[in-house]
């Protein structure tokens, strides 16, 4: 049976924070209910499309997954486990906001079948979180570790951001030292970035944020490197660590180009060649749902080159890079005709390597990811 990832958006939170561009919207008790049983229906209607797949991975992201109750948490992975394949070790992951989750509803989380939690905690200073507009306190980081650990979660991710506005390169690797201290199996580390339709981005085009300078960013994604290495953890994608055998299996997917099926307001879905998206307002795809089983607002099926390109620009994440090899197997092309003279270009800048058949960016080439990868886009 073919694998596939099964990625489920709860897209409640009780503040937005000041950087966030994902699918949030404000906390609503009631319709939270409804949206639970449109999961359902959802993951319903997909079922007997999918007979053929195993359900690798499972991730409930957000928004906030754990303002749910442990109960329909318990509810809508039962349903995956009904209607689905489930594979034999499959990796069930949620995400968790320290400021939800009480000691109590971790260990029924965690009866309930989940066996990975992912923590938003973003800094260890008091400081940075409040800049950041997150709802937890660097108290509620260390009491939710423990308790996810009590409540027995044997692979713990951390999230973390650097480069925020006035950080300095020594706060952040006393952040990554005081990450490090509370021995996660896995860290993904991500600079911050503003995106449009952010508060942020508005206190930006005013002037009231000061980022790091570019090279104090670069600086802080070395030191990133240099600590996590050094502590034993191995980058596996440019922005994840993870010590040996808890890389997430969930990212690997979409990193490797696989098949995964999205639910829930905004989740993106990417199955036999075409990409689909469902409607991001709750109210919206509650509605949809309702009247159709499903909520799809936009659908795209790749062109070949448009494929090979988005299989490049993932693979190039993970730091072992693309097998040619199965490059070719899997789009029926020649890797050196059709990109012969891009790999040559940027082997010649030192930005990529080609060992033993397989292309991956340098230590340099890392640094410069983004503008490697739009080469082969173009
Ligand atoms: S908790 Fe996460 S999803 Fe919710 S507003 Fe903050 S960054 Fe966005």
């Amino acid at each position: 049976m073919n694998p596939l990832g099964l990625y489920l958006h709860i897209p409640y939170c009780v503040h937005k924070c000041g950087y966030c561009d994902f699918n949030s919207h404000p906390e609503n008790r009631e319709e939270a209910e409804i949206y639970v049983a449109t999961i359902l229906s959802e993951l319903r209607h997909y079922a007997s499309q999918l007979a053929d797949k195993t359900i690798a991975t499972v991730f409930f992201g957000g928004g906030t997954p754990t303002l749910l109750s442990p109960a329909n948490l318990g509810k809508i992975f039962g349903a995956v486990k009904n209607y689905y394949n489930l594979g034999e070790d499959c990796e069930v992951t949620i995400e968790a906001n320290p400021a939800t989750v009480k000691q109590e509803a971790l260990e029924q989380i965690r009866s309930h079948g989940f066996n990975r939690i992912s923590i938003g905690v973003q800094s260890f200073d008091a400081d940075e979180l409040k800049l950041l507009e997150r709802i937890h306190s660097v108290e509620e980081i260390h009491t939710t570790l423990h308790r996810a650990r009590l409540a027995g979660f044997g692979n713990l991710s951390l999230d973390l951001m650097f480069a925020l506005p006035g950080q300095s390169l020594e706060k952040w690797r006393a952040n990554l030292r005081q990450a490090l201290a509370k021995k996660p199996d896995h860290i993904s580390a991500y600079g911050l970035t503003i995106e449009p339709a952010t508060s942020f981005f508005k206190l930006q085009r005013r002037g009231l944020l000061r980022m790091p300078p570019e090279e104090i960013q670069l600086e802080m994604f070395r030191a990133t490197i240099k600590i996590l290495s050094a502590a034993g953890y191995n980058q596996y994608e440019i922005s994840n660590f993870s010590r040996p055998g808890f890389e997430s299996k969930h990212n690997l997917n979409y990193w490797n180009n696989g098949e995964y099926l999205g639910l829930g307001a905004g989740a993106s879905s990417y199955l036999n060649g075409r990409r689909f998206k469902n409607t991001n307002l709750p109210s919206r795809y509650i509605r949809a749902v309702q009247a159709e089983g499903a909520a799809v607002e936009s659908t795209e099926r790749l062109d070949l080159l448009h494929a090979m390109g988005e299989t490049i620009m993932l693979g190039l994440r993970r730091l072992k890079g693309i097998s040619i090899a199965e490059f070719e197997n899997r789009f029926q092309v020649s890797f050196e005709k059709t990109y012969g003279k891009v790999v040559d270009a940027l082997l010649d800048e030192g930005l990529i390597t080609l060992n033993q058949n397989r292309m991956a960016l340098s230590r340099e080439g890392i640094f410069l990811a983004d503008s490697v990868i739009l080469k082969f886009m173009a």
